[in-house]
């Protein structure tokens, strides 16, 4: 039985990796970060019955993974690098996916410093804790397409130059610099994911495309009046996170190390995922530009009025990010099959369900 490490694995990508890797017969050891209110919500049902506080029962049914005692979680923290080398020790796991980190750009402007730390400074000490093991260790990052921030191609490939515009950009691109080292001066074998946007019904609140799904639902069931956006016409390479992290999986059983682009190579606005968002609920949208509607008003037809607002608007936002995954598609056959606005229909239902379904779980 292999075993892997995940840290990061209460977010979203982790609760899927997870999933996955528990099909495959993995033994999975988590990294767990403290906090003052249970943050396990995308895993509790992976966990079995009995296994800590904190289990909530029923969440996230519907998944075909069940609860597993072959999942172990253990406090750690990116911040506490000792921990996370000891567990490395104590676990000896054949792989490491490490997808934990400030995951959030727009936030990357507001807590630079953080956001360096996790996605750049933990990444090194990771690979150095790595560099030190005894045995051969397989490590993914999560690497991202804010690396080529304002890119100098499009699409970008894996030889697209790295411009960041933005902290998270630079310390994703400072961290994927440094597996390459780790990758030729040490044999280790480290790979990077640059991964474009991918989405799902587990996806932070305060990323655009849940933002939008969840206020379709709650405006469709009169829980929410209104929804205030930034820039509508930027646009994104959505796909879905579950076709992710097979990719992610795939990396680590390749002969070498390489560094893939993982995209869908197709662009969607954020008013198109809108539109199909709310059109998935049975609503009919209407933008007005900035001050011009009242916000949330439904209009003489029905319409529900979203409202441009510029404190949703970044420093500098990146544009044209869309990825060419050749080689993901060549090397380990992979090719996402949820694109932009499939992923908006996908994610709506799921948040409608909720909402109109007490007690049914979100779920893909
Ligand atoms: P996410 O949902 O925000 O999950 C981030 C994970 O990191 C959570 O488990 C979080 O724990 C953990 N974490 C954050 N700071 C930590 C710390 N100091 N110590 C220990 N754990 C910490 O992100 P995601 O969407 O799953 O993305 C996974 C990774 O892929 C991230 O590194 C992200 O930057 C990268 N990525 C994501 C995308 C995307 O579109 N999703 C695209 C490119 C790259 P809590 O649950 O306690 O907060
Ligand atoms: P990101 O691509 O990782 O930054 O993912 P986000 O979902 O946070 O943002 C995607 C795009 O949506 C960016 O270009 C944002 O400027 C744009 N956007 C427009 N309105 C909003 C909003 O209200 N919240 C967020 N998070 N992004 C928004």
């Amino acid at each position: 039985m292999k075993t892997a490490l995940i840290t990061g694995i209460t977010g979203q990508d982790g609760s899927y990796l997870t999933e996955h890797l528990l099909a495959k017969g993995y033994a999975i050891h988590g990294l767990v970060r403290r906090a003052s209110m249970f943050n396990r919500s995308r895993i509790d049902h992976l966990r079995s019955p009995g296994d800590g506080p904190g289990r909530t029962p029923g969440s996230q049914q519907g998944t075909t993974v069940a609860p597993s005692d072959r999942l172990v979680l253990h406090y750690g923290d990116l911040a506490d690098l000792t921990s996370v080398r000891r567990l490395l020790k104590k676990v000896s796991p054949n792989e490491v996916y490490h997808l934990a980190g400030q995951s959030h750009v727009g936030l990357s402007f507001e807590i630079p410093e953080v956001t360096c730390q996790e996605n750049g400074m933990a990444t090194l000490g990771l690979l150095e804790a790595m560099r030190d093991l005894d045995y051969p260790v397989r490590f993914y990052h999560a690497a991202s397409s804010e690396m080529f921030g304002s890119p100098q191609a499009t699409p970008q490939s894996e030889a697209t130059a790295f411009n960041p515009v933005n902290p998270y950009g630079c310390a994703k691109a400072f961290a994927t610099q440094l597996c390459h080292v780790y990758r030729n001066s040490y044999g280790l074998f480290a790979c990077s994911g640059i991964a474009y946007n991918h989405e799902s019904p587990r996806r932070g609140e305060n990323f655009v495309t849940r933002k939008i799904t969840l206020a379709a639902a709650r405006i469709k069931a009169g829980r929410q009046a209104a929804l205030h956006l930034g820039n509508l016409e930027a646009q994104r390479d959505w796909g879905y996170a579950p076709e992710y992290v097979t990719a992610m999986w795939q990396m680590l059983q390749t002969e070498k190390p390489l560094d893939c682009v993982l995209a869908t190579g197709r662009l969607c606005s954020i008013r198109e995922f809108a539109m199909a968002a709310f059109k998935e609920v049975g609503l009919e949208l209407k933008f007005e530009g900035r001050g011009e509607a009242e916000v949330g008003r439904r209009t003489d037809t029905g319409a529900v009025v979203i409202r441009v607002d510029p404190r949703y608007y970044r420093p500098a936002d990146s544009t044209h990010l869309v990825g060419d995954a050749s080689l993901a598609r060549q090397t380990l056959g992979w090719a996402p099959k949820t694109i932009g606005t499939d992923v908006a229909r996908l994610m709506a239902r799921a948040d409608w369900a909720t909402m109109s379904e007490p007690g049914k779980s979100q779920t893909d």
